[in-house]
């Protein structure tokens, strides 16, 4: 099969990228899941932008946004990048208005929301669902897209690039292996463009807000093509997660709490019923994403408790189901009434800010290899993100993908390519080896929360280091000698994207942003750029 533009991965960035993609070419769509299993799906919060005067925050500017985005990102943006993506927002807020998202309005004007880390009011919302909204507005769309393809359940292996095939003279892609889940066939998908919009890698910890497929897939299989890889130690971890030890099921243990609701007035309690965070940085329960959770990490290890609480039992009544209807009735079905007592919580993995080296245009260091979205590492984010950041990137970062393939790669001027060998399979795993995967599954997790989550250290990082490597051994064996499946595929690229989470936590000899390491304790004492893995 052969497209013009082969997009792997269905949330806001593949989606958006997609419908403008269809109207210069035909545009295939894979998702290893059903269209609405992504981060972008379960997004809450919202998406940020300054409007236009008269309809933004009053005294709110670009210059502001940037500033909290910089603030936020701790020495490590791209301040071209900042300034582009978010001087593009409010085209980007039109362009999914004329798609049919419908943000929350008052007043015949859009309703803005505060998050932390922001100094305005400029986060644009549908209820608590706002992912689910844009999500839903995109699929419409791209459905009614003429020459556009969304295959679901269809899992893409690997890239095959001329690199792969053993030519020294040039590398670019040329397609993907890809697994057709309901078959077990895997076939080759042609195509000089491809975007990768594989979203981010949550499922590598113990407790993450992420949904199953967040397995790092992108990054993993951009790293075997040989393309750069930087920052992958900057992994955001959610304060306010719903700590649920009776959960049954992943929804249940993955439940966020958005941190909006911290933006309209709840505070954060320990077991005692204080506030804390006052104690761990003036702006309290509204400081920047890290610092919230360090502070929680920090009561819940010092007290012993096994969990700190969100309180909104001072809102009136009726508050939580009129402002955050989502998250109170999901609540409320776990048993916890949020209006009759504080919510328990704790911080799980949320958001990559590293991934996939990539210019502002998305390329990347292969030829014809677009990464766009969570997986990709722009400048944006820097050593932190700052909240409701990531859908306004993924967008904006579609139409610029778009324009600068429009220009170097034109569809219907494709280059001849050498033969693709098809994928060879190996045989069926026994039920006894199936264990070991699972058994896998749970080690890396737990590894991975245990010495590599919100305060670390070079000996746990180095330990964690060490029984990856036992890992990567038993996977290769999982890989090479059975038929792929998705459990298998997910456990090696989780280890791929844990190893490198790794590699480059240790590189960084310092404090800084979201990797804080108790080794160097004191925030930024030598200034270092990004941490960038190549392969040679
Ligand atoms: C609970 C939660 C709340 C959030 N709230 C906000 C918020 O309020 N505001 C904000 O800006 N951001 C928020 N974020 C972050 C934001 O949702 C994501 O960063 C963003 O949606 C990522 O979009 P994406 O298109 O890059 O990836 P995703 O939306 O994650 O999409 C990835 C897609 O790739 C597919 N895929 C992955 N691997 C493969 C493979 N091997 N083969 C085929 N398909 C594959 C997946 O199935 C999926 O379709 C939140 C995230 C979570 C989890």
């Amino acid at each position: 099969m052969t497209s013009d533009f082969l997009v792997i991965g269905c949330g806001v960035a593949g989606l958006s990228f997609a419908i403008k993609a269809a109207a210069h070419g035909s545009v295939t769509v894979l998702t290893k899941n059903k269209v609405l299993n992504s981060n972008t799906a379960w997004a809450q919060g919202g998406i940020s932008a300054v409007l236009p005067e008269g309809l933004c925050d009053e005294g709110d500017t670009i210059e502001k946004h940037i500033a909290d985005t910089l603030d936020a990102g701790a020495g490590l943006c791209d301040e071209e990048v900042v300034r582009t993506i978010i001087e593009e927002a409010s085209d980007t807020i039109d362009e999914l208005v004329g798609w049919g998202t419908k943000f929350d309005r008052s007043d015949d004007r859009f309703s803005l929301g505060k998050e932390g880390g922001h100094s305005a009011r400029r986060i644009l919302h549908a209820k608590d669902t706002t992912g689910h909204e844009i999500a839903s507005a995109l699929l419409e769309t791209a459905r009614n897209t003429p020459r556009l393809t969304i295959l679901e359940d269809h899992f893409a292996i690997d890239l095959i690039t001329t690199g792969k095939l053993g030519s020294v003279t040039e590398d670019r892609v040329l397609g993907a292996y890809v697994l057709q889940q309901l078959t077990g066939e895997v076939r080759v998908m042609r195509s000089d463009r491809i975007l990768l919009a594989t979203g981010g890698c949550g499922k590598a910890y113990l407790y993450t807000t992420n949904p199953d497929s967040a397995t790092g897939d992108g990054v993993a299989m951009a790293w075997r093509a040989g393309a750069s890889i930087a920052n992958m130690e900057f992994v955001q971890f959610h304060p306010t997660c719903f700590y649920n030890p009776a959960a049954n099921g992943p929804e249940a243990r993955s439940f966020l709490v958005s941190e909006a609701v911290r933006g309209e007035g709840a505070t954060l309690l320990n077991e005692k019923g204080e506030d804390f965070t006052p104690s761990y940085d003036k702006r309290g329960s509204l400081a920047p994403r890290d610092i919230v959770a360090r502070a929680i990490d920090t009561e819940i290890k010092k007290t012993g408790a096994n969990c700190v609480y969100l309180d909104v039992t001072h809102k009136p009544k009726g508050y939580m189901a009129e402002r955050f209807p989502f998250i109170y009735k999901t609540l409320l079905e776990f048993g916890h009434d949020a209006e009759q007592s504080p919510i328990p919580i704790v911080p799980a993995a949320h958001y990559q800010c590293g991934g996939v080296v990539a210019s502002p245009e998305g390329t990347t260091s292969i030829r014809g290899l677009y990464a766009i979205g969570e997986v990709a590492c722009t400048g944006l984010h820097g050593a932190n993100r700052l909240a409701s950041n990531s859908l306004l990137e993924g967008n904006v970062m579609a139409r610029r993908a778009l324009s600068d393939i429009l220009r170097r790669f034109p569809p219907g001027k494709n280059s001849p390519a050498p033969p693709i060998p098809d994928w060879e399979h190996g045989d069926t795993a026994p039920p006894d080896e199936l264990v070991n995967i699972y058994h896998n599954w749970d080690e890396l997790r737990r590894t991975m929360w245990d010495y590599v989550s919100i305060v670390r250290t070079n000996k746990r990082l180095r330990r964690a280091g060490f029984r990856l490597r036992n890992l990567h051994r038993e996977v290769r064996e999982f890989y090479w000698g059975y038929r792929v499946n998705a459990d298998i595929l997910e456990l090696r690229n989780l280890v791929a994207v844990a190893s490198l989470i790794i590699d480059c936590a240790i590189r960084r000899k310092e404090s800084r942003g979201i990797h804080y390491t108790l080794d160097f304790p004191e925030r930024h004492q030598h200034y270092q750029h990004d941490t960038i893995m190549r392969r040679f």
